[in-house]
């Protein structure tokens, strides 16, 4: 069973039939170099984006259920298609939904998450010598309703799939070469990373670097499974995210910039015990991750409350907070979704004030506000205006010499 290997192919490696063909080559390959195959795809180029516009011409606020049951079609056309390409090579093959394969996930539509994966189909077809292609992004929840794993959710698929299968490794196919110092199409002078722990590779993609879906990454630390980031149209090595230890160096291994935050303030709230604890209380139960949080002291008992969300929670968040105002005895409700988020990551970085104050010092050299600071072991955000967030990011790529290769 362990010459099980899981790979996962992106929207834009399957974007198009030719591309598809393509990859059917590489995997057709693969399995005769004695591997046996499980592939997870996304869906093709841009279709999830399209699905989801069509949703929106149908109704402003589309039900979570329906949604799902939209957004997972745009896999099972990459699965059957993907399929077809195999199969006319020679190899048999299988194309299997989410729920087919066995992925169970709990019930939070838009963004679930897997709770249990029953590999018997699975193992069974690969037992028959069949390459199985899953589509990633999806499950069922105890209904057997579709559900879908949040945007970007294929890697958490396969890596998800190659914990259970206990594959050696799980390669993520994309259309970039691996992991960068930021995102190279960014900053034209990013550099790749070789290897990466899986805690820096989290933060990296916590905070915005979309190459890979931060669940994908907690499950592959969780179950130790080493992750190969690599280019489809090029042979390179790409980036391997794995345990490394000798974390005593401080090293800035990489920026994230995540334009898709907004910032809510609450004006004027009592200063008392459990306020703090109503408000958040009320927002994770709707499953509303919050980021950033900074409570400044005014006068006279009364302070203001602001943190971040993800822009596509803003509307429901600043719902639950116009509700709760008038019973927490604040004033009113405001928000901003014209920031961004700049982070610099690296293991140990906040052990010494050095990083700190280079990051702060560029912002200041590039005349920008910083609205609000937060940090942990191993990274330092910070809130600015979206409208310098670019040139923020390439400055401070500049001045960590994150240009020069990183090993
Ligand atoms: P896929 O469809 O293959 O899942 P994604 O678009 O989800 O591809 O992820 C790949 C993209 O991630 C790249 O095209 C790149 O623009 C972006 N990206 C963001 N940050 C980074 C980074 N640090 N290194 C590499 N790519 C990054
Ligand atoms: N197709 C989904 C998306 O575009 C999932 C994925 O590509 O990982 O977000
Ligand atoms: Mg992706």
């Amino acid at each position: 069973m362990n010459n099980i290997l899981v790979q996962k192919y992106g929207g834009t490696s399957v974007g198009s039939c030719e591309k598809i063909k393509r990859i059917a080559e590489n995997i057709a390959t693969c399995k005769k170099n004695g591997s046996r195959i499980v592939v997870v795809v996304s869906a093709m180029g841009d279709t999830t984006n399209q699905l989801t516009n069509k949703a929106f011409q149908i109704s402003a606020q589309p039900p979570s259920r329906e949604l799902d049951m939209l957004l997972a079609t745009g896999e099972q056309v990459s699965i059957s298609l993907l399929a077809m390409a195999i199969k006319s090579l020679g190899e048999d093959v299988i194309s299997l939904t989410g729920g087919q394969c066995g992925i169970i996930t709990d019930d939070n539509h838009k963004k679930a998450k897997i709770t249990q994966i029953n590999t018997d189909r699975i193992i069974s077809e690969l037992d028959k010598d069949k390459i199985v292609i899953v589509a990633g992004f999806q499950g069922i929840n105890n209904s057997n309703d579709i559900t879908t794993l949040g945007r970007g959710g294929s890697d958490t698929t396969a890596v998800a799939l190659a914990a259970s299968l206990k594959s050696k490794i799980c390669e993520i196919y994309t259309d970039v070469d691996g992991v960068y110092t930021t995102d190279p199409r960014k900053v034209k002078s990013a550099s790749l990373i070789k290897t990466i722990s899986y805690d820096e590779m989290l933060e990296l993609a916590s905070l915005g670097s979309t190459v890979l879906h931060p669940r994908s990454v907690e499950l592959a630390r969780k179950y130790n499974v080493p992750v190969s980031v690599k280019s489809s149209y090029t042979m390179n090595k790409g980036t391997l995210v794995t345990e490394v230890k000798n974390m005593e160096k401080i090293v800035v291994r990489g920026l994230a910039l995540d334009q898709e935050i907004s910032k809510i303030s609450i004006l004027e709230v009592p200063d008392k015990p459990g306020i703090a604890y109503k408000l958040f209380a009320e927002l994770s139960s709707k499953n509303i991750t919050v980021d950033t949080i900074i409570q400044n002291v005014n006068r006279n008992a009364i302070n203001d409350i602001s943190f971040t969300v993800n822009s596509t929670d803003l509307e429901e968040s600043i719902r639950i907070c116009e509700n709760i105002v008038t019973d927490i005895g604040a004033k009113n409700v405001i928000y901003d979704n014209n920031v961004s988020k700049l982070s610099v990551v690296g293991a140990g970085i906040t052990s010494s004030s050095e990083v700190a104050s280079l990051f702060f010092k560029s912002l200041y050299e590039l005349g920008i506000n910083i609205q609000m600071i937060s940090s942990s072991q191993i990274k330092i955000s910070c809130i600015i205006e979206t409208e310098h967030a670019l040139k923020a990011l390439t400055y401070l790529h500049d001045m960590f010499h994150l240009n020069k290769l990183n090993e």
